[in-house]
């Protein structure tokens, strides 16, 4: 039997929607507006695409949206400087550097400059070391929309077996995490694992983070497995995929993320989240 997609389009959309009622209510009863810096610095088309999307997103769902687009030759401590502005200016709640920056800027410096409670991508350590201890404030926003996919199949992840493969910090280090805390039973993959297929095919969820195309096949998943592409590959003739093979794979599975119209459109919905959150959290102090 074929497996049930999970449209993450119409998922992120429903989230986007309750997103801007909350955000009208935040503002009438504050008359705080919830903001969000990004900044880009190089002309990167595909970066230059992201930051465009997620601007658009902000705006239909009625937050602040600030861009700032830098120069490749931009130094690190113009970079700092523009930080240190943002984390002190208080239209903004929510600051994302998209990432790759380039060669000459040190990335974990300017992750680390931004203030840990404007980490809207939840990168800062301060926040990576609050989702180890299960006591997270900004939760990375993939990992976070991965999660809700999963939610929104009805499956329960306790007590399941779970395997992510990949493992950097920004996917699979932190949606393993984010399972682990949800009672699964959680083994990470890299491109050292042995026998690869063996431990994928032991998976009742299966999260694929590796940037391979198609990498994932029919024979590596369980009958009935729940599998979450996060990848997104470009091939030679301009199609998009993702890291697993969808069409043979649903055939196994129970439930499937497409590429496109999967994981991506959760990740701007869940930075929208991340930043309302954070709005509400100043509108308390
Ligand atoms: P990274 O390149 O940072 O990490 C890839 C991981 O995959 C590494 O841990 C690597 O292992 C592992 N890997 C690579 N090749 C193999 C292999 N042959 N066998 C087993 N493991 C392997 O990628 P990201 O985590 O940043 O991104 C992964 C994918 O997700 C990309 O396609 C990216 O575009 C996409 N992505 C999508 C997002 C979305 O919103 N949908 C958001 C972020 C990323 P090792 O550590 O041993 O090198």
């Amino acid at each position: 039997m074929s497996a049930q997609i999970i449209d993450g389009k119409a998922l992120a959309l429903r989230l986007r929607e309750g997103i801007a009622q909350e955000v009208d209510i935040l503002e009438a009863k504050t008359g705080l507006k919830p903001g969000l810096a990004a900044v880009l610095v190089g002309e990167d088309p595909a970066s230059a695409v992201y930051v465009r999307n997620k601007k658009i997103a902000c705006e239909k769902a009625g937050l602040y949206p600030q861009e700032h687009l830098l120069p490749a030759s931009t130094t690190q401590e113009a970079l700092l400087n523009l930080i240190h502005q943002l984390n002190e200016d208080p239209k903004i709640h929510g600051i994302l550097i998209q990432l790759p920056l380039p060669a000459h800027i040190e990335s974990r410096a300017i992750l680390q400059a931004v203030s840990p409670e404007k980490d809207a991508d939840g990168f800062h350590p301060v926040n990576v070391g609050r989702l180890v201890e299960g006591d997270p404030v900004f939760v990375p926003c993939t990992p976070k929309g991965v999660i809700h996919m999963i939610d929104s199949t009805g499956v329960e992840i306790a007590g399941k077996r779970a395997v992510v493969i990949g493992r950097s910090n920004i996917v699979g280090k932190p949606v393993a995490m984010l399972l682990l805390h949800r009672h699964a039973t959680v083994t990470i993959c890299h491109s050292r694992t042995k026998d690869l297929p063996a431990v994928v095919r032991e998976a009742d969820i299966v999260i694929a983070a590796i940037g391979k195309p198609l990498f994932v096949t029919p024979d590596m998943i369980k009958d009935g497995a729940v599998v979450i592409d996060v990848g997104i590959n470009r091939l030679e003739n301009g199609k998009l995929v993702g890291d697993v093979d969808f069409e043979r794979v649903k055939e196994r599975a129970s439930w499937i993320t497409p590429v496109p119209g999967g994981v991506g459109p959760m990740t701007i919905a869940m930075l929208l989240q991340n930043t309302l959150e954070s709005a509400k959290r100043f509108a308390k102090q």
